[in-house]
């Protein structure tokens, strides 16, 4: 993935979208996909607002076991729902090796999620994959095995890859994460591959997030990924850091004048 090797940036494309051209590509959705209710309302608000692909997890990493774990196939179901309705192609976290072959079918980005940066064996078998992969960051991974980890990617035959910053565990707690915005063009820098942020979970806090979106845009991010809830106090995960849709409508319109500074278009 260096660039010694391509010195041209690489565009990866999801179903009809182009990450890495000088249009961002805009992701967002539920942290979890709850019910064909809530996918449904939150996919057409993040089409309205001018959302490139929808996300949402089916299968869900959470830290305690009694934590709502996702609706596995039943989630990838509703997702596809989604698209038609929408047209926006689908992202969605792949957690185990035994999901790859579904998540595949199902999905047109797999998102490897930064609790599994170094699962080998996973980065492995998405390498055989014919769809793109959402790399994100580990949480306590350094910049250069976040690169690594998609040399694994690459490896294994897959080379349509996105990078995704999504913060970092350090000494300061005050936020969820710390978002590392350095490593977005260092990431540039060193590799051929676009490079997103996700401000939601690096914040862990929704009126952080706007701050951070535009932050990674005018670092140079290639996109960004916004969680969105149509009832953000009522989610199964993520709620606190989740944007209603008119908020992220608000988010999406900041990001146009900042996208315009850095000579890219939203
Ligand atoms: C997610 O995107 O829902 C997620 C779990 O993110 P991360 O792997 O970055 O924590
Ligand atoms: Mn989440």
């Amino acid at each position: 993935v260096s660039r010694e090797g391509r010195p041209e940036r690489s565009v990866v494309r999801v179903g009809d979208v182009e990450v890495g051209a000088e249009k961002l590509a805009v992701i967002a959705g539920p942290c979890s996909v709850e019910s064909e209710q809530q996918l449904l309302s939150c996919a057409e608000g993040v089409k309205e607002a001018g959302a490139d692909i929808l996300r949402g997890g089916a299968y869900k990493p959470r830290t305690s076991p009694y934590d709502f774990q996702g609706l596995g196939e039943e989630g990838l179901r509703l997702l596809a729902a989604a698209r038609e309705r929408t047209g926006l192609p689908i992202v969605t976290e792949v957690r185990d090796v035994r999901q790859v072959a579904l998540v595949n079918e199902c999905a047109d980005l797999l998102q490897i999620g930064a609790r599994n940066m170094q699962n080998f064996d996973l980065l492995k078998e998405v390498g055989g994959c014919d769809k793109p992969v959402l790399l994100k960051r580990g949480l306590a991974a350094t910049i250069e095995e976040w690169l690594k980890a998609a040399e694994h990617i690459a490896a294994a035959g897959n080379l349509n890859i996105i990078l995704c910053e999504r913060g970092i565990r350090t000494f300061d707690t005050t936020l969820r994460y710390t978002f590392d915005l350095g490593a977005i063009p260092v990431a540039k820098a060193q590799t051929h591959l676009p490079v997103i942020a996700d401000p939601s979970h690096a914040s862990g806090q929704a009126e952080y997030v706007a701050p951070l979106a535009l932050g990674a845009i005018a670092a140079g991010a290639d996109g960004v990924m916004i969680e969105v809830h149509p009832q953000p106090e009522r989610a199964l995960s993520d709620g606190p850091q989740s944007l209603t849709p008119s908020a992220f409508a608000e988010v999406m319109h900041r990001l146009r004048s900042v996208a315009q500074a850095v000579g890219r278009s939203v």
